[in-house]
């Protein structure tokens, strides 16, 4: 297993997360990061006791970084690492259903260079996208606190600055909010009432400095929605193929 580099532990990384000057170095911030004492606990709990199909593996049980094309068009948002999914393998959305329903996508749309992920060392390539949520670190029961949310939040208001994509895939409305919340903090226009989250959803904002971007909204790929048929392959593709018309056009 190549991991993402492990650099020592820091309960006040998401303080410098502003200082960063690239993708590269908040990625690496962010997998230092252990400001949360609740997911800290948890993602090295989870790490150490493992479930019985992947016993044999070494987990990450860290923060898991961005992934994908440091130059994207598209910015594709989430809503926290699984537990025995990246906080396993180190990489967004990878190991586990939500990121086989994703990665399949992205390879139909044409950003990725594999239908799927199943380890940080698999030849996956991503083309056009990078990936990354709100919060980095596996949350128990998939539920960050608020306070937790708010200790994350400035790996996501600079992940935004930093890649500057003009498309963000929003899968969900907590990354919804989570996306509005940063962006109001950083002088763009947000219309009141604030957008609302929806499958299809799509609102274009100014920003500073005659900046835009346009928030694409996607049901989140998690299973309770893709095996429930709540969000089909269909679906994510119409609004897969809607980012890429918006960034050729
Ligand atoms: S959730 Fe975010 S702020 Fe909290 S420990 Fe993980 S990376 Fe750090």
């Amino acid at each position: 297993m190549s991991w993402p580099a492990r650099p020592p532990l820091d309960p006040e990384a998401p303080a410098r997360a502003a200082g960063t000057t690239s993708s590269a170095a908040l990625d690496l911030l962010v997998t230092s990061c252990a400001a949360c004492p609740r997911l800290v606990e948890w993602r090295e709990q989870v790490a150490r006791n493992k479930r019985a199909a992947f016993r044999d593996q070494d987990y990450w049980g860290r923060a898991v970084p961005a992934f994908g094309d440091p130059d994207a068009d598209v910015l594709v948002i989430g809503l926290a690492p699984a537990a025995h999914g990246a906080n396993r393998t180190g990489r967004m959305f990878t190991g586990d259903r939500s990121g086989d329903f994703l990665f399949a996508a992205l390879h139909r749309a044409g950003y990725a260079n594999q239908p799927t992920a199943v380890s940080a060392d698999d030849g996956l390539e991503l083309t056009g996208v990078r990936i990354t949520a709100p919060v980095h670190c596996a949350p128990p029961a998939n539920k960050p606190t608020p306070a937790e949310r708010r200790r994350c939040s400035p790996f996501l208001a600079r992940e935004l600055e930093l890649a500057g994509a003009p498309v963000l895939v929003v899968l969900g409305g907590f990354g919804w909010q989570a996306v509005l919340a940063s962006l109001a903090d950083q002088g763009w226009t947000i219309p009141r009432p604030r957008p609302a989250f929806g499958h299809g959803a799509e609102v274009t904002l100014a920003g500073p400095g005659g900046r835009s971007t346009t928030l694409l909204g996607c049901f989140h790929v998690s299973q309770q929605n893709t095996f429930t048929g709540r969000l089909t392959p269909a679906m994510i593709d119409d609004v897969l193929r809607r980012a890429r018309e918006l960034t050729v056009a």
